[in-house]
C-alpha cells in the first residue's frame, strides 16, 4: 500500500508537470497563430501600397491591370484583418491583441484608402508629388498604427513563453524587412509619378531605409543561420540575397540615379511590376520561418500530449501491477499463514489430528512450511496416541483389563478426570466365593481364566456409565453414579443371580460353577467420604460372606438373601 501511494504520489508530480508543459505548448501554439496571423495582416497592408503607386503613376481609367490588382489586394488585405480574431475564447487568458488596436488600423485604412482614390480620380497631370507622397504617406501610417497589434502579438508570445522572444523577434525583424523594402518603392513612387527630380527629403529617406534593410538583413542572417538544418529556409535566405538584395536593391539604386536627373527609365506601374517580384523571397523567408515556428510548436504540443498519455498510461500499469501484486501476496502469502497458524492453533489444543495439512495447493516457501506442518501433525499424532496407550495402561489391570485399583483411589482424590461424575455415588463391591479353592484345585492359570470370566460378565451387565474396578486379587468394586441403594441392590442381585449361573468353560474343556458375594452402599466421593463409603460395602461385603456368600448385603439394611440377619450399619 505504501509503495502504491509512492508510485502514484510520484506519478501525480510527474502528470502535473507534464501537463503544465502541455498547457504551456497548447498557449504556445495559440499565440504563435495568433502572432502568425498578425504578422500577415501587416504584410498584406504594406503590400496593397504596391499597385497603389502604380494606380497613382497612371491617368484615371476603369479597369485598369493596376486597379484591378489594386481591388484584389485591398481584398486580401482585409480577409488577413478579419482573419485576426482577438475575440475567439482562447481557453487560456484574454489576448493582449485587442479590437480597438485592430478597430484603429481599421479605420486608418479606410481613410488612407479613401484619399488614394480621390487622388487617382485626377488626370495625372493635377496630381502633385505632396499629394501624391501624403497618400503613401497615409498608408505608411496604416502600418504603424498596425505595430502596436504587432507589439502586443510579440508580447503574448513572449508573456507565455520567454524562450519564444528569439523567434518572435526574428519574426517582427523579417516583417520590417519587406516593410521597409515597400518603402523603398513608395519612397520613389511619387517623384516618378509626377515626373519629377527625386527631392532631397525622399533621397534621406532612401539612404536611411537602405542603411535600415541592410542593418536587419545582417542580424536576420546570422539568427537564420541556426536554422540551418531546416533546407527551405536556407534556400529562402538563398533567394532573398540573390533577387531582392541583387536584382531588387539594384533597380533602386539606379532609379534613384534616375531621380536625381529626373530622367526616369520607368514609370511607377513599371516599377512595380519590375520591383515587386524582387521582393517575393522577402515574403517567403518570412512565411518559411513562420511556418517552420509553427511546426515546432505543433511538434512540442503533439510531444507534450504524448508524454501526458504516455505517463497516465504507465501510472495504470502501476497502479494495476500494484494491485495485483497486492492480491497476490494475500492469496499466496497472508491466506496460507493465517492458515498455518490456524493449524498450529490446531495442533497445539489436539484437534483435528486425523485431517492431514493440504500441502498440494501450495507453492514455494509455503509448501515447505506446510510440508512441516503435516510433519508436526504427525508427530503429534503418535505421541498422542502413545500417551493415550500409555494412560489406559496406567489405568487398566492387565489381567482382567478392568480399570485398576490406582484408578479406583484416585475416584475418591478429586482427580479432575473424574469431574464429569457426580458427588454422590453407588458403590458394589463383590468377592468370588472360595476362590483359594479353585487355585487349588485347578491350577493359577485355571483361577485367572475364572477372573477373566467373571470380569467380562459383569462388564458385559453393567450400564455403560458404571466403572469396573479390579479392587483386589478376586475382589470388584463397581461405581454406579446417581444410583439409589434400591436400584444397586437390584443390579449386584442381577449380577449375582448371573454369575451364579453362568458355567465357565476351563482351557482343559472343565466346566466350573463360581459364586460371588456382594456389599452394597451409597454415599460421596469427596472428603472423607470415599472412604466411609468403601468401609460400609466392605462391611456389608464381609455381612455377606458371614452370612454363608452368594448373596448380597446392603449397608445399613438386612441381607437380601441367606438366612444370618446382620446389624444395620450407617453411613455417613
Ligand atoms: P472367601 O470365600 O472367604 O473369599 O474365600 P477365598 O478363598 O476366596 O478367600 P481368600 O482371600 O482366602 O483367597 C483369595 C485367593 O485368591 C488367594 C489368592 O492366591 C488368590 N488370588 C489373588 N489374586 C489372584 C490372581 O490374580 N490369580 C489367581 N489365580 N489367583 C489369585
Ligand atoms: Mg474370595
Ligand atoms: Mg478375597
Amino acid at each position: 500500500m505504501v509503495l502504491l501511494a509512492l508510485s502514484l504520489a510520484l506519478a501525480l508530480g510527474l502528470i502535473s508537470i507534464l501537463g503544465s508543459d502541455h498547457v504551456r505548448a497548447s498557449r504556445n501554439l495559440e499565440a504563435l497563430t495568433l502572432y502568425r496571423k498578425v504578422l500577415t495582416a501587416a504584410n498584406r497592408l504594406s503590400a496593397e501600397r504596391g499597385p497603389m503607386n502604380s494606380v497613382l503613376g497612371e491617368e484615371p481609367a476603369p479597369g485598369t491591370p493596376a486597379r484591378r490588382k489594386l481591388a484584389e489586394f485591398r481584398a486580401l488585405s482585409d480577409r488577413a484583418l478579419a482573419e485576426i480574431n482577438p475575440d475567439a475564447d482562447s481557453g487560456f487568458t484574454p489576448h493582449l491583441v485587442t479590437r480597438d488596436g485592430l478597430e484603429a488600423v481599421h479605420l486608418r485604412l479606410v481613410e488612407a484608402r479613401h484619399a488614394a482614390d480621390r487622388v487617382s480620380t485626377l488626370p495625372l497631370a493635377e496630381r502633385s508629388v505632396a499629394e501624391i507622397g501624403g497618400v503613401i504617406a497615409g498608408m505608411f501610417d496604416v502600418v504603424e498604427v498596425m505595430r502596436p497589434v504587432v507589439s502586443a502579438a510579440m508580447a503574448e508570445l513572449v508573456e507565455h513563453d520567454g524562450a519564444l522572444a528569439g523567434h518572435a523577434l526574428t519574426g517582427q525583424m523579417l516583417g520590417d524587412l519587406r516593410e521597409y523594402a515597400g518603402r523603398m518603392g513608395s519612397y520613389l513612387a511619387p517623384s516618378i509619378a509626377a515626373r519629377e527630380p527625386l527631392s532631397a527629403a525622399a533621397q534621406d529617406e532612401l539612404a536611411l531605409t537602405r542603411g535600415r534593410i541592410l542593418q536587419i538583413w545582417q542580424s536576420l542572417e546570422r539568427q537564420l543561420s541556426v536554422h540551418a538544418d531546416a533546407p527551405e529556409l536556407v534556400a529562402a535566405v538563398h533567394e532573398t540575397n540573390r533577387l531582392y538584395f541583387g536584382t531588387g536593391l539594384g533597380l533602386i539604386a539606379r532609379l534613384t540615379a534616375e531621380g536625381r536627373s529626373n530622367r526616369y527609365s520607368v514609370t511607377t506601374e513599371e516599377m512595380t511590376l519590375q520591383y515587386v517580384p524582387s521582393m517575393a523571397p522577402l515574403e517567403q523567408l518570412r512565411e518559411r520561418f513562420l511556418d517552420d515556428m509553427l511546426m515546432h510548436a505543433q511538434e512540442t504540443r503533439k510531444a507534450s500530449a504524448w508524454w501526458l498519455q504516455a505517463v497516465a498510461a504507465f501510472t495504470v500499469l502501476i497502479v494495476l501491477i500494484n494491485l495485483s501484486l497486492l492480491l497476490a501476496a494475500r492469496r499466496r502469502i497472508f491466506r496460507p499463514l493465517l492458515q498455518a497458524r490456524d493449524h498450529i492453533v490446531a495442533l497445539a489444543e489436539e484437534r483435528s489430528l486425523d485431517r492431514p495439512v493440504g500441502i498440494r495447493k501450495h507453492g514455494g516457501e509455503m509448501h515447505e512450511l506446510f510440508a512441516a506442518l503435516e510433519i508436526l501433525r504427525l508427530k503429534l499424532r503418535e505421541r498422542l496416541r502413545l500417551t493415550e496407550r500409555l494412560k489406559v495402561q496406567a489405568e487398566t489391570d492387565a489381567l482382567t483389563g478392568l480399570l485398576n485399583r490406582r484408578t479406583f483411589d484416585r475416584l475418591g482424590q478429586d482427580d479432575p478426570d473424574f469431574d464429569y461424575l457426580p458427588v454422590e455415588t453407588g458403590l458394589i463391591l463383590m468377592d468370588i466365593d472360595r476362590f483359594k479353592l479353585i487355585n487349588d484345585g485347578h491350577g493359577h492359570v485355571a483361577g485367572d481364566t475364572v477372573l477373566r470370566a467373571v470380569s467380562a460378565l459383569v462388564t458385559e451387565m453393567v450400564r455403560k456409565n458404571d466403572l469396573v474396578m479390579r479392587y483386589g486379587g478376586e475382589e470388584i468394586a463397581i461405581v454406579l453414579p446417581n444410583t439409589s441403594l434400591r436400584t444397586l441392590s437390584r443390579i449386584a442381585e442381577t449380577l449375582r443371580a448371573a454369575l451364579a449361573e453362568q458355567a465357565i468353560i476351563l482351557d482343559d474343556d472343565t466346566e466350573l460353577r463360581v459364586t460371588a458375594s456382594f456389599g452394597v452402599a451409597v454415599g460421596r466421593r469427596d472428603g472423607s467420604g470415599w472412604k466411609v463409603l468403601i468401609e460400609a460395602a466392605d462391611q456389608a461385603l464381609y455381612a455377606a460372606k458371614a452370612g454363608g456368600r452368594n448373596r448380597v448385603s446392603i449397608a445399613g439394611e438386612q441381607l437380601l438373601a441367606g438366612p444370618v440377619a446382620i446389624k444395620p450399619i450407617r453411613v455417613a
